[in-house]
């Protein structure tokens, strides 16, 4: 990291703490030739997922469609949306967490089961029936829909 005062290419850490909740690190350094000191922020880099669908085809993963399917399968029921905030946040960690880049849409939509189960049992049987018959979230939203809208 080069001096922004002198350019010059070595600098020692002086002080070291997190920022942005934990999500960066804040350093200052001071130069070792002019001994001035500045500051670098050092974050962790998120990799970009890619989902593949039942038919091959692949997608950027998208958090808001784990959310909407979700709070299909809760519609009506005692689950804030808090709750299903939550556990899409979490799969979305899981996930990330599992350092797989290209993931099935199946293992999401398992994720997604394992979650509604902890939390309710109707939310969990409405996405499960519908899931497995389709292993694919998007085909999954449409019937889910219109099923909901049947009844
Ligand atoms: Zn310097």
């Amino acid at each position: 990291m080069k001096c922004p005062f002198c350019g010059y290419k070595e600098s020692k850490v002086v002080d070291s703490r997190p920022a942005d909740e934990g999500s960066s690190i804040r350093r200052r350094r001071e130069c070792l030739q002019c001994e001035k000191r500045f500051t670098t922020y050092e974050t962790v880099e998120s990799l970009p997922m890619v989902v593949i669908k039942k038919d091959g085809s692949r997608q950027s993963f998208d958090r808001t469609k784990i959310l909407r399917g979700i709070e299909r399968s809760c519609e009506k029921r005692p689950v804030s949306v808090a709750e299903m905030e939550r556990m899409a946040s979490e799969i979305e960690q899981e996930l990330q967490n599992s350092l797989d880049r290209e993931i099935s849409t199946e293992v999401i939509g398992e994720k997604v089961m394992e979650k509604l189960k902890g939390v309710d049992e109707v939310a969990y049987v409405r996405f499960a029936s519908v899931y497995r018959q389709f292993k694919d979230i998007d085909t999954f939203m449409s019937e889910l829909s219109k099923l909901l809208n049947e009844k």
